[in-house]
């Protein structure tokens, strides 16, 4: 359907086929040509139907960050650079009984980072916290493995959320796969349940604004002005990477024997069809179960550990859980579709059949953050997001490499930005700025102006603001 005169959607023609491009026109007009050259790339992969980038967007191994590529569910193609190394990385977000009011002091806000601490393995730790857990049933069983351990949300698994408020609860494949797992990924993979991780993942004490244009979604989902959350970030860990690293090389020795290539030697991909495919999808379906329960297992240690600070009538409902590095079969009207994103987020609107149960009726929550700095939001779908599979913004995106951040920014105007020493500093559990200059709000593009971007193009909607009063890193 796509160009109308909307100036925040572009279609951009590249000698090997079109990418749609949703951005405001000074983001587009600031996007380096190698998003462009590593798009073109990738729509030399055969049969490729459509692609997408998001605004974004910046370059990645392969595929670039903020891509959605789309195929036919059958006699398409699968290629793991375009769902990204950490396979299954998404978000999560989790509703209090609090208000900010509650968290007003500093002091108060150090004791729950602490205490959060105490029940959030690290990853400096050699054990996690939930070594009872058998993985077997957590990568094949997804959030069903659980068997009702371990539930965020209430004490009793059946008034639990956490089952239905959830992109997806189980991916079932052919469990045979997992036979060939080394033992070093199985006890890695085992020890490392619950775990953050390091570089931007992040498990996050938020306040919400509600958008008043949508207070009505807001109020259904249970949500109010000032009202205290959790947005945790974090993806696969050492299980979903070992799955990306061993594929890539396999794939593409496949390639080679098929004779299959573009421009970019890295590039992997391979029918669908193809076993060494299949094998590669069978594995990625388990690191999504594996990042699903992952996050899950981090908000039920910040759960225990808000309990610990505020009493045991403190809730944590769980609002959503859904992924930005990933592929899937979805339906399109009645055909049905491969689906890659990666660094891009679903954001169904109202009545699409996709949306789990509880979100038919409004469309489901897109979580998106910013950094700990400035706002991250909560978002719904529109039905103008169509066009690009209902795939929206993942975060504000990288502005410079870790490596030009440090070189660049100065600790004060990080801290500054936490608003270190004023009543109203952002705490964080690390040590010092400085070990994580690398993350400081000035490494990523202005999340308002993605957002902007977002609703300008008509893909989805502001229902809250969420400004960050405490950040735990891993
Ligand atoms: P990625 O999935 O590509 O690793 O990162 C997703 C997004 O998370 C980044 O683009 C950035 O906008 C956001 N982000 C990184 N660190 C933080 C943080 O500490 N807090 C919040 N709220 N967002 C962050
Ligand atoms: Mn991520
Ligand atoms: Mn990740």
């Amino acid at each position: 359907m796509i160009p109308n005169n909307n100036p925040y959607i572009h279609q951009v023609k590249l000698p090997a086929g079109d990418v749609n491009v949703y951005a405001n026109p000074e983001l587009f007009a600031g996007l380096d040509y190698k998003v462009f050259a590593m798009a073109n790339n990738n729509l030399q992969i055969p049969g490729i139907r459509y692609m997408g980038y998001t605004p974004d967007v910046h370059v990645g191994v392969g595929t670039c960050i903020g891509t959605t590529a789309v195929w036919d569910g059958e006699e398409g193609y699968v290629s793991p650079s375009i769902v990204g190394s950490d396979i299954g990385c998404g978000m999560r977000v989790h509703l209090t009984n609090l208000h900010r009011d509650d968290l007003k002091e500093v002091k108060l806000r150090r004791k729950l980072v602490k205490t959060i601490e105490k029940y959030l393995p690290m990853e400096s730790q050699q054990r996690g916290h939930f070594s009872d857990l058998r993985l077997e049933n957590v990568v094949s069983k997804g959030l069903h493995g659980l068997q009702g351990k371990y539930v965020p949300d209430s004490y009793t698994p059946k008034k639990s959320t956490s089952l239905t408020h959830v992109e997806e609860s189980r991916f079932k494949f052919d469990e045979n796969v997992l036979n060939n797992v080394s033992d070093r990924a199985w006890h890695r993979g085992h020890r490392q349940l619950g775990t953050l991780g390091g570089g931007n993942h992040f498990a996050e004490i938020q306040a919400l604004e509600i958008a008043e244009e949508n207070r009505e979604i807001a109020e259904a989902w249970g949500m109010y002005d000032g009202q205290i959350v959790v947005m945790i970030h974090s993806g696969s860990r050492s299980w979903g990477g070992g799955i990306s690293q061993e594929s890539n090389p396999a794939m593409i020795a496949a390639m080679h024997r098929l004779g299959l290539g573009t421009a970019d030697p890295k590039l992997a991909f391979l029918p669908l069809s193809h076993p060494e495919a299949r094998h590669y999808v069978n594995l990625m379906y388990s690191a999504l179960n594996y990042a699903t329960v992952n996050r899950h297992l981090i908000a039920y240690a910040v759960r225990e550990a808000f309990r610990d600070v505020f009493g045991s009538q403190c809730e944590l409902r769980t609002l959503y859980d859904l992924m930005h590095n990933y592929a899937w079969s979805e339906y399109r009207g009645e055909d049905t579709v491969f689906v890659h994103r990666k660094g891009a987020t679903r954001a169904l609107p109202a009545g699409h059949p996709g949306n789990p149960k509880p979100y038919m009726e409004t469309g489901h929550p897109a979580l998106i953050p910013g950094s700990m700095g400035t706002s991250s939001y909560i978002m719904v779908g529109l039905p103008g997001g169509e066009d690009n599979y209902y795939s929206i913004c993942h975060g504000a995106g990288r502005a410079r490499s870790r490596s030009a951040t440090k070189r660049l920014v100065k600790v004060d105007e990080f801290a500054s930005s936490m608003k270190v020493g004023t009543d109203d500093e952002i705490v964080v559990n690390q040590r010092s700025l400085e070990s994580i200059l690398d993350e400081s709000p000035q490494a990523y593009k202005d999340v308002d102006q993605i957002i902007e971007s977002v609703t300008g193009a008509g893909l989805a909607a502001v229902v809250a603001k969420c400004q960050p009063l405490a950040a735990i890193k891993g």
